[in-house]
């Protein structure tokens, strides 16, 4: 029985072990007993969800090694690498992603650091992936481990609410995959990512609409997705330093001091979003990027591991069937400042040769002396494949050698051709 909002069609608290309907006061599952109850008034009207792996490549690891159960786990590189995933035993000790390394084994000496296997974790998060188109075709991927899914429409085909769909599928990931996720469900993408933060790890937050004001109103503006330390300073100059200073503010005026960033800022801090999930855009940029053991200056040393950066995109690009038209080139020195250099071609090139050529060009005019702490090289503006376009006169001969040596890996696997295509860059070709 329902005792409270009555008037709302369908459950608004059920159990997330069995599925069962319960009572809204309910503290426990009466069938099963357990505890994890999901509770919300307007839980059968909320289809838009995030879901977020937890630590995810933390618990790929645990998955496959027991032992690592009960310890601190960080996955990162080498001594001047980064952390990229801290188990959440790890978190209890302030160790957070993207944190140096020589910081995290500070704030925790006994963790436990392994070296990413990426290759696992694309697979992992594949299987996730699948997993969440069989719910609903509206899958946004943001990352290897989280997407948007855009549930409307689907509860007669899975004969239940989205909620339960969701509940069911976290339950079902951990049965099946072996790690844990968390889902956050609301009306928009906004709200639906905040929810999925609230109550990891193995979370389920459901929020509405109407409880976005009070939920957002003593969170800094940088808490809203976009706004970074530059706009953060710009707000914060007239005033703006809570969300509850941007609900304050009045539409017209905050259109007129920031244009239509102060629209957005204005929606987004009441909860409005209007954002569709758009399944296809899948990766806006493809890219590759190393922090190096220790900090470099050299041309030559960089020129090599672009080369290497440049193979690794353009694998990622075939394999995904994609191809970009603008080159990014980022660098950051070893005093942590970040240099970002764009190009765009004419044509979309999914090709090794032409990704390093732009990105070689652009890594040239900034080899100054300053040494560097990291390098990444990446490809955005995508389009399919197909539109590749390899008939540039300047990339015929580079781009013949490059897709025999794909069709060689295709046949033969990866192993059958272990360099990769020979340079045949300007150095050489002058
Ligand atoms: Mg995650």
């Amino acid at each position: 029985m329902r005792s409270a909002a009555p008037e709302l069609a369908g459950p608004t608290c059920f159990c997330r072990d069995c599925l069962g309907d319960l009572d809204f006061a309910a503290r426990r599952c009466g069938v099963c007993g357990s505890p994890r109850v999901v509770r919300h008034l307007a839980l059968a009207s909320l289809t838009l969800a995030h879901i977020d792996c937890d630590a995810f490549y933390a618990t790929v690891e645990k998955r496959d090694n027991p032992e690592l159960a009960d310890k601190p786990v960080i996955i990162g590189g080498g001594k001047r690498g980064v952390v990229s995933a801290a188990c959440y035993i790890c978190r209890t000790f302030g160790v957070r992603s993207a944190m140096p390394m020589f910081k995290a084994l500070a704030l925790c000496p006994s963790a436990i650091v392994i070296r990413p296997d990426m290759a696992k974790y694309v697979r992992v998060g594949r299987e996730v992936r699948h997993a969440m188109q069989a719910l609903t075709p509206l899958v946004e991927p943001l990352s290897i481990d989280e997407a948007f899914l855009d549930l409307s429409g689907t509860e007669r085909v899975h004969g239940m609410i989205p909620a339960k769909v969701l509940a069911r599928f976290a339950r079902e990931v951990e049965r099946n995959i072996g790690i844990t996720v968390s889902v956050g469900l609301s009306r928009n993408k906004f709200l639906a990512k905040i929810a999925s933060d609230m109550d990891k790890p193995r979370g389920f937050a459901a929020i509405d609409q109407d409880e976005a004001r009070a939920m957002l109103a003593d969170k800094p503006v940088g808490f809203i997705f976009g706004v970074g330390p530059a706009t953060q300073e710009r707000l914060s100059q007239r005033g703006f330093r809570t969300i509850a200073d941007l609900q304050r503010a009045d539409e017209i005026e905050l259109m007129k001091q920031f244009s239509t960033e102060g629209r957005r800022l204005w929606r987004l801090a009441r909860g409005i979003d209007d954002r569709s999930v758009v399944p296809d855009r899948g990766a806006k940029t493809i890219s590759s990027e190393t922090t190096f053991e220790t900090d470099i200056r050299d041309f030559a040393t960089l020129e090599k591991m672009l080369w290497r950066m440049s193979e690794k995109v353009s694998s990622r690009l075939k394999t995904g069937e994609l191809a970009g038209s603008t080159i990014t080139l980022k660098l950051k020195t070893a005093d942590f400042r970040q240099r970002t250099r764009s190009q765009s071609i004419h044509a979309p090139t999914q090709l090794a040769a032409k990704i390093f050529a732009i990105s070689r060009e652009m890594l040239a005019r900034e080899i100054d002396g300053t040494a560097f702490r990291l390098m990444g090289t990446g490809v955005s503006a995508l389009r399919p494949g197909s539109q590749a376009d390899d008939t540039d006169m300047l990339d015929r001969r580079s781009a013949h050698a490059e897709r025999a040596m794909d069709d060689l890996r295709r046949k033969f696997g990866q192993a059958a051709v272990i360099r990769g295509i020979a340079y045949d860059g300007p150095e050489k070709a002058e």
